[in-house]
């Protein structure tokens, strides 16, 4: 299976076990915390929007800038959860730290493809994208009623193979 499918079954999972899958927009914060991990929105150095880490024996923590967007924190922290979905059986992990322009790097590494595509499926599942692609709802709407960007929607829409890119 490819990563960009195994993320979307990763996502559906975490959806089916911690949300009531029919009701939008998701909420990635009571989502984490449903499955134990604190959620922190701090000021994060530097150009920092994310990161998780884990102690031993502890809960693993998402902490996310608080001078970021709603809609920007939102996809940070549903990234992270990500992250976590892929470490969930790990006792400890480092942490993984998300910037700003990492943009540029999710082409290439495997475990950011994973996490970017987990979180636009974990907000915009594809069932019900299509429900409102059938619609007729504009991108706008699209965006408004899943609680993302513009750009995410768009983004997330183009992989789903509703855009000619
Ligand atoms: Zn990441």
């Amino acid at each position: 299976m490819s990563i960009k499918s195994e993320a979307e079954r990763a996502a559906a999972n975490i959806l089916e076990e911690a949300w009531d899958s029919d009701r939008f927009p998701v909420d990635p914060v009571v989502i984490a915390e449903r499955m134990g991990i604190f959620v922190f929105e701090a000021q994060l150095p530097g150009n920092v929007s994310g990161l998780l880490r884990k102690d031993p024996g502890q809960e693993a923590e998402i902490f996310v800038d608080v001078d970021d967007p709603p809609v920007r924190r939102r996809f940070t922290t549903a990234h992270e959860l990500g992250h976590f979905a892929q470490r969930r059986d790990q006792d400890e992990f480092v942490g993984y730290i998300d910037r700003r322009d990492g943009r540029a790097q999710e082409g290439t590494k495997p475990e950011e493809i994973f996490a970017n595509t987990f979180g636009a499926h974990l907000l915009m599942p594809r069932s019900a994208v299509k429900v409102l692609v059938d619609a007729r709802n504009s991108d706008v709407q699209m965006a408004r009623f899943f609680g993302v960007s513009l750009q995410s929607m768009q983004f997330h829409l183009e992989n789903l193979g509703y855009r000619r890119s």
